[in-house]
């Protein structure tokens, strides 16, 4: 409890600092989306990201520094995501481990008949379970630069994050408020998730990345980019799956790009 009160009043003052001058050119050049925010929320995404980079521990891996561009770059992205929430800083992200580029370690796929396959692959990010997120810098700036072509790195990796605060595993099932909102979001989200996969074995066009056939989770993750990307034309195709992301995030992207 004590640490609570203490852990809020401590946000409250990094949140009420003044906002560094080089913030601004750092989004303007990095964050596309930032300029397309009101005022308002602008004011909060700025005040959330100041908590955010205040809080998180940032490492550099193979060979690349941390620079205030890095911690801006990511925290606007990050915080974006939540930007509908109140006191949401992602606080089982403790570490963002910055790559310069994409990287290949060792790791496991599942293939169509469940069989599990070990190999060398090639991330551009990860988020573990009550562990790090790590993002490649170069697919960052991708992300971030590009707001409107339903790809964002780091939207992707936290929205993981946020599929895993419920406790379970990432299943493409975030925490949501009451059961009668969960029933909703099962039943179009298993739907949609169904109709994605069809659609991509049948190699039709789809609006939401291919990827996103995977599993549930990365249905969930790719989904995400494309409602705060291309909200428009999600709404259009997907208007039942729209709903409940604007609902969950309670955030109307489509606003942004009218
Ligand atoms: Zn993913």
């Amino acid at each position: 409890m004590l640490l609570n009160w203490w852990k809020r009043r401590r946000r409250e003052t990094v949140r009420g600092e003044p906002v560094p001058e080089t913030w601004s050119g750092i989004l303007d050049q990095n964050v596309g989306m930032f300029a397309r925010l009101t005022p308002e929320e602008q004011r909060k995404l700025l005040a959330d990201m100041q908590v955010f980079i205040a809080e998180k521990h940032w490492e550099g891996c193979r060979g690349i520094e941390i620079t205030e561009e890095i911690r801006v770059t990511v925290a606007a992205q990050a915080c974006l995501l939540v930007l509908g929430f109140e006191e949401e800083y992602f606080d089982q992200v403790r570490t963002v481990l910055i790559s310069p580029r994409d990287y290949a370690r060792k790791g496991l796929t599942v293939t169509d008949r469940g069989l599990v396959i070990e190999g060398e692959y090639q991330y551009s990010g990860e988020a573990w379970s009550r562990g790090p997120v790590v993002l490649s810098w170069e697919d960052v700036l991708d992300g971030g630069r590009n707001e409107t072509d339903g790809e964002n790195l780091v939207l992707h990796e936290f929205a993981h994050q946020l599929d895993m605060q419920n406790g379970r595993v990432a299943d493409g099932i975030p925490p949501l408020p009451t059961e009668e909102r969960l029933h909703a979001w099962l039943e179009v989200f298993d739907a949609e998730y169904e109709r994605h996969r069809i659609d991509c074995r049948r190699g039709r066009y789809t609006l939401l990345d291919p990827y996103g056939a995977e599993d549930p989770s990365e249905f969930f993750a790719v989904t995400t980019e494309c409602f705060f990307e291309r909200p428009r034309a999600l709404a259009v195709r997907h208007p039942r799956l729209y709903e409940q992301f604007r609902d969950f995030y309670r955030q109307d992207p489509a606003l942004r790009f009218s």
